[in-house]
């Protein structure tokens, strides 16, 4: 059965107001989706894509229980209500402090128990004893509870009421979906997963970057078109893999993004072919950002890149984080919340994001309108240098750097990478001297 989409509400009329602090929209919309229940299917995620819809107008899909994506299936869909182990009559374990205290897609359960029974079903982090884990169950049966080191010595022997106000039942998954087209029906391709609880930067700051990318896009002319999507991790991916197959071949470029607000440097992990368009794009722009800039090579463990990288599919995709999953250590903890994230960063993130993707929709090759020796750039105002000085000045060098590179053979980010320029300063030169007539575009 093909998805079915509903009809996303109107925009809001002007979200301009959001901007009087950079990235302020972005960690505003972190804060408000925050407290949602989130997993990779039910109510919590479908109230996070609806909140996505006032702000760009995503399209819903709902992809049925049991639905074959290769070698996955759809799970039955989780809800959950309400959470809690009491002793004595008082909650010493509550779902309603914090959502992360139940382990994602537990089964339901009533009873009573004595702490030993109750133990195997406990998880803390002895490493760091205030924090919470985040801890999930989709595709084992079982039930659990997440709690802090302190919180599980202090708990205190005899008997424990268990609750897991919870429904696993055939209904669906969802996902959000959004194409920005633009002038060429080449695409690039936005992923971001949407299916953690209470976690700031682990989810929330990739949807948010999304999200704003979206809006600043469709305010504007574009030369590529963008597709957005907003997927449950893994199953969420592979359900829109198998669903749209067919339309693969217009991804010429992507990005999964996640882990976008923290205070670390930005790390780029090329695509699996690790030379594609965007990996160059990226890691161009990444080291013109700053020293502390990362790039590194493919690796089969991350975000959706896994399955959009899969050698079946092996798609031009990358993965733009601050600090990689993993590598921070409030990662998957409660210690991810709305204090580890921050509205520079996001703005940061956002901001590199637009650049890497005006060097997409940007780049291209030139030729020489008449290729033989220099053209003399003086007499067009174009050169300024003062005979016998050891460097030309930066702009002009750029000329330089396009006019023997413009063969049809090299592209500007070519040129900006051979001449250790930005990018900005070669399609400046680029546009000068095509203004003048020197070179045209191949
Ligand atoms: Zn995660």
């Amino acid at each position: 059965m093909p998805p079915i989409p509903t009809s996303p509400p109107p925009g809001r009329p002007d979200v301009s107001q959001h901007e009087e602090e950079p990235g302020g929209g972005m960690y505003r919309l972190i804060e408000e989706l925050y407290p949602i229940c989130r997993s990779i299917s039910g109510e919590g995620l479908r109230e996070t894509l609806r909140r996505i819809q006032r702000e760009v107008p995503i399209s819903l899909f709902e992809v049925p229980s049991g639905t074959r994506a290769f070698d996955w299936t759809v799970p039955p869909e989780w809800n959950i209500r309400d959470a809690y182990v009491a002793h004595r009559g008082e909650r010493v374990i509550d779902f309603r402090a914090s959502n992360l205290h139940v382990v994602g897609y537990s089964g339901p359960i009533r009873c009573t128990m004595t702490l030993d029974e109750l133990r195997p079903h406990l998880h803390s982090l002895p490493e760091h004893p205030d924090w919470v884990p985040y801890r999930t169950s989709y595709w084992a049966e079982g039930w659990g509870f997440c709690l802090s080191q302190r919180q599980l010595e202090a708990l205190p022997d005899g008997e424990f009421e268990v609750c897991i106000d919870a429904t696993l039942n055939p209904g669906s998954l969802s996902y959000g979906e959004l194409l920005v087209p633009g002038r060429s029906t080449d695409e690039v391709l936005i992923s971001c997963h949407v299916c953690h609880p209470s976690l700031a930067n682990d989810n929330l700051s990739g949807l948010a970057v999304a999200v704003e990318l979206a809006r600043r896009l469709r305010a504007r002319t574009r030369a590529l078109s963008y597709r957005f999507l907003f997927v449950p991790g893994t199953i969420g991916a592979l359900a829109w893999l198998a669903r749209n197959e067919a339309g693969l071949d217009r991804i010429k470029h992507g990005l999964v993004l996640s882990c976008l607000g923290d205070r670390g440097p930005l790390t780029y992990k090329r695509s699996r072919r690790g030379n594609a368009a965007i990996d160059r794009a990226a890691a161009h722009l990444l080291r013109q950002a700053g020293l502390h800039s990362r790039v590194r090579d493919f690796v089969p463990y991350g975000y959706d890149e896994r399955q959009y990288c899969s050698p079946g599919f092996n798609l031009p995709v990358g993965c733009l984080t601050r600090t990689p999953n993993g590598e921070f250590p409030e990662y998957h903890t409660s210690a991810d919340n709305l204090d580890l994230v921050t509205p520079a960063a996001l703005a940061d993130s956002c901001a590199a994001l637009q650049r890497i993707l005006e060097i997409l929709e940007e780049d291209r090759c030139y030729v020489r309108t008449e290729p033989r020796g220099e053209p003399q750039l003086g007499r067009r105002g174009l050169y300024r240098g003062v005979a016998g000085l050891r460097q030309p000045a930066m702009e002009e060098l750029a000329l330089l750097w396009v006019l023997n590179l413009a063969d049809n053979r090299h592209s500007l980010l070519e040129v900006a990478e051979r001449a250790g320029l930005s990018f900005a300063q070669v399609a400046e030169a680029a546009k000068r001297l095509s203004d003048e007539g020197l070179i045209r575009e191949a």
